[in-house]
């Protein structure tokens, strides 16, 4: 295993910590001065097109796509470590134009968008021009389990008519959201696998309504996660994404990557609560000296600091597997960073609101959001269930020979 970054991610990361110290996290209180200016939670502060603007002229964008000319082109052990500095930083992914659901979505119109499409969608999604949903998850079916979506891609004639009722549609509440990425069955008769393709949507279709905004822990900000509904919504046959049948495979495809960026960003997280621990460890002193000389707390950052590494190191290792022996025989890792990072992130945070005490759990400090995210991680994306059962799987699989006949 070799999990050195080149000379090109090393010199990225240390130009994207530069800028993230010296222009994103100053513009921080200037981005929330401006939505609470505005009194609409959803506004998008006009900061974050500076943000941008400076984030182009660095050559700060698009980090995240590997092939065609307007990414950076990198591999997916040499962009890990620049999603992790993301990850500490509540603006730069947008910044850089490297925020989810964008990502995945120009992830799969560059792999399977058709030249229209691309033309229409992906670039100004990489342009940064427009933003963009996801829409799978369904309000009366178990969504972890996707043979359940029940949405329904009728072809009539030149066009598909969609009907369906979706909710956490991340940043459909955003006004700049101009496209969702729809999954829903096509042929419901067909093997479970084949049933449900995607299509693209645009927002200002007749037919679809953002009925609300979800608040996750109370929160609504930023683009928000919305209840949408999709009442014959009808669009012309060229807006399938891939084939038909072809959802499940285009959700694949859109996984493994996006998969590494999530649990690196959470380690991001994880590396920021362990920072605010120590400084606040040192620095608060209570029964005669400060909270860092309490054995507990010791051994609180160093219970921190381990589970960091672990998490790191396996999820290194997995952008190295994908890399060099692809996404299928990386599976079970793929499966098991999206457990650990999410476990990781809530654990060190917690820690670290604990030594807080009240202060913790304010807003005086970023660390309840930072908890409210990083416990979203345990759900978003599957399930840890979900991840966790496809790793048993496997692993019994090694010994199915042993299953006694009958069962
Ligand atoms: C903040 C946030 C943002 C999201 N953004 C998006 C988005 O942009 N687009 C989108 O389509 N979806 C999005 N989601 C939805 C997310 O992907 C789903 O919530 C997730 O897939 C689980 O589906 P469900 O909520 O229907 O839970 P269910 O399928 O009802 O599952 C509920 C619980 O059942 C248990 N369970 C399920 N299967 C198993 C199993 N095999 N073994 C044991 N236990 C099991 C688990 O504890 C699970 O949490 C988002 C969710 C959140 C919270």
């Amino acid at each position: 295993m070799d999990f050195q970054p080149s000379l090109r991610s090393d010199e990225l990361k240390g130009r994207l910590v530069e800028f993230d110290d010296a222009v994103v996290r100053p513009a921080e209180p200037v981005y929330r001065q401006q939505r609470a200016d505005s009194g609409d939670p959803h506004f998008p502060p006009p900061v974050m097109e500076d943000l941008k603007a400076e984030a182009r002229t660095r050559g700060l964008w698009n980090l995240f796509l590997p092939d065609g000319d307007q990414g950076a082109k990198l591999s997916n052990l040499d962009y890990a470590p620049l999603c992790e500095v993301m990850g500490s930083s509540p603006l730069l992914s947008e910044a850089t134009n490297c925020a989810a659901p964008d990502t995945g979505n120009m992830e799969i119109l560059a792999q399977f968008g058709t030249p229209l499409q691309q033309e229409q969608w992906l670039h100004p999604l990489l342009e940064g021009e427009i933003r963009s949903c996801f829409a799978m998850t369904e309000p009366w079916v178990a969504s972890s389990d996707a043979t359940n979506i029940s949405s329904r891609i009728e072809r009539d004639g030149d066009d598909y008519v969609i009907s369906g009722h979706k909710w956490f549609t991340s940043g459909a509440l955003d006004p700049r959201c101009k496209v969702a990425v729809f999954m829903g069955v096509t042929d419901p008769h067909a093997d479970p696998h084949r049933r449900q393709s995607m299509i693209l949507v645009p927002m200002d279709a007749p037919g679809v309504t953002v009925v609300r905004g979800l608040p996750v822990f109370g929160h609504s900000e930023g683009g928000g996660h919305g209840e949408t509904l999709w009442e014959n919504v009808r669009v012309p046959k060229e807006n399938l994404l891939g084939e038909e049948g072809g959802g499940f495979a285009i959700a694949q495809a859109r996984l493994g990557p996006g998969r590494i960026h999530h649990c690196m960003r959470a380690i991001g997280l994880a590396e920021r609560a362990l920072d605010l621990m120590c400084m606040r460890a040192q620095t608060r002193v209570a029964f005669g000296k400060p909270l860092a000389d309490q054995g507990v707390v010791r051994e609180r950052i160093a219970e921190s600091r381990i589970q960091i590494e672990e998490a790191r190191l396996l999820t290194l290792k997995t952008a190295w597997m994908m890399d060099t022996v692809g996404k299928k025989a990386a599976q079970t890792e793929i499966a098991a960073i999206k457990v650990i990072a999410a476990r990781v992130a809530t654990d060190v945070i917690d820690r670290a609101i604990q030594l807080f005490g009240g202060a913790g759990v304010t807003d005086d400090w970023p660390l309840a959001a930072m908890y409210a995210h990083a416990r979203t991680l345990h759900l978003v994306d599957g399930p840890d269930e979900v991840h966790m059962r496809q790793i048993a799987r496997r692993e019994l699989g090694k010994y199915a020979h042993l299953r006694p006949a009958g069962f």
